[in-house]
C-alpha cells in the first residue's frame, strides 16, 4: 500500500474477502462468525492505515512493538489497541491502560511488573498468556507445561484479568500447507485453554490464526484472529517509525 493512502478502497475489498473466509470456516465447524473477532495487525504501516481501518469498521487493531502502539494511540483515537508482540518489562508502564489486551504475557517476571504498573495506574489490565506450543526457539511464549502456573499467577494479581491464551505456531516448511501445518498446534492451545477453563471459567479466549492459517484456527476454536497481510497487503519497507 502506498504510504498513508488506501487507494481504491483496497482495505474494504480485502475485508470483504476476509469476512467470507471466516464465515466459510465457521460454517464448516458450525460456529457463529460473531464469535471470531478480527484484530487487524498494522505493524510497519503508518497511522493513516489505522484510520482507514476505523473507516471500514475495524476497531480492534494490533501492533507488535510497544513504542509503535503508544505512538499510534496518541495519534489515532477510538481504536481498541492490542499488543501482540514481545513486551520487555521496562515498556510495561507504557502499554498498561493503553492496550485493551496484551496478548504476549509469557513469564512470571512480566506478570509481576504488569500487575505493579496496573496498580500504579489504577487500571485493570486484560492479558492473554502466550504459549509456545510448538517449542519453536524462534518464537516467544512459555513452554506449554508452564501455562497453568502462569494463568494462576496472573489471576492472583489484583489488577490483571486473564482472558485466555495466545500462540504463534512454528513457520511451516516451504512446501507445506500453512493450515495443515498449524492445525495440531492450534488444537494443543485449545486443549490447554480447556484445561485452564475447568478451574477458571473466565479463561475463555483463544488468540490464534493469522492471514495464512486462519481456517485451521477457526476450526480449532479461535475467538480472536490476528490479521495483517490479508487486510493490509505486504508490510511497508522501510517500516513506519514513530518520530
Ligand atoms: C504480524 C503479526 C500477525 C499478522 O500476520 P499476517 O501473517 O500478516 O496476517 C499476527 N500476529 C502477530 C503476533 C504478528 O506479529
Amino acid at each position: 500500500m502506498s504510504r498513508g493512502v488506501d487507494a481504491g478502497g483496497r482495505i474494504a475489498v480485502r475485508l470483504e474477502v476476509l469476512r467470507e473466509r471466516i464465515e466459510a470456516a465457521c460454517a464448516r465447524s458450525s460456529r457463529a462468525p460473531e464469535d471470531v473477532r478480527v484484530v487487524a495487525v498494522s505493524k510497519t504501516h503508518p497511522p493513516a492505515v489505522n484510520r482507514a481501518l476505523l473507516d471500514v469498521g475495524v476497531t480492534d487493531q494490533g501492533e507488535s512493538r510497544p513504542q509503535d502502539l503508544v505512538a499510534k494511540a496518541a495519534e489515532v483515537a477510538r481504536v481498541r489497541w492490542h499488543l501482540v508482540g514481545r513486551l520487555q518489562r521496562n515498556k510495561a508502564r507504557d502499554v498498561v491502560g493503553t492496550a485493551v489486551l496484551v496478548h504476549s504475557v509469557d513469564r512470571a517476571s512480566l506478570i509481576d511488573t504488569l500487575a505493579r504498573r496496573a496498580e500504579e495506574a489504577g487500571v485493570e489490565q486484560a492479558v492473554l498468556i502466550q504459549v509456545n506450543v510448538g517449542g519453536d526457539p524462534a518464537k516467544a511464549g512459555c513452554p506449554p507445561e508452564q501455562t497453568l502456573d502462569l494463568v494462576s499467577r496472573a489471576r492472583d494479581a489484583a489488577r490483571l484479568e486473564v482472558r485466555g491464551l495466545m500462540t504463534i505456531p512454528p513457520a511451516p516448511p516451504p512446501e507445506a500447507d500453512p493450515n495443515e501445518h498449524a492445525a495440531e498446534h492450534f488444537a494443543r492451545l485449545r486443549d490447554l485453554r480447556d484445561e485452564a477453563r475447568r478451574s477458571w471459567p473466565e479463561v475463555r479466549e483463544l488468540s490464534m490464526g493469522m492471514s495464512e492459517d486462519l481456517e485451521a484456527a477457526v476450526a480449532a476454536g479461535a475467538t480472536v484472529v490476528r490479521i495483517g497481510t490479508a487486510l493490509l497487503g505486504p508490510r511497508e519497507d522501510p517500516p513506519w517509525e514513530p518520530r
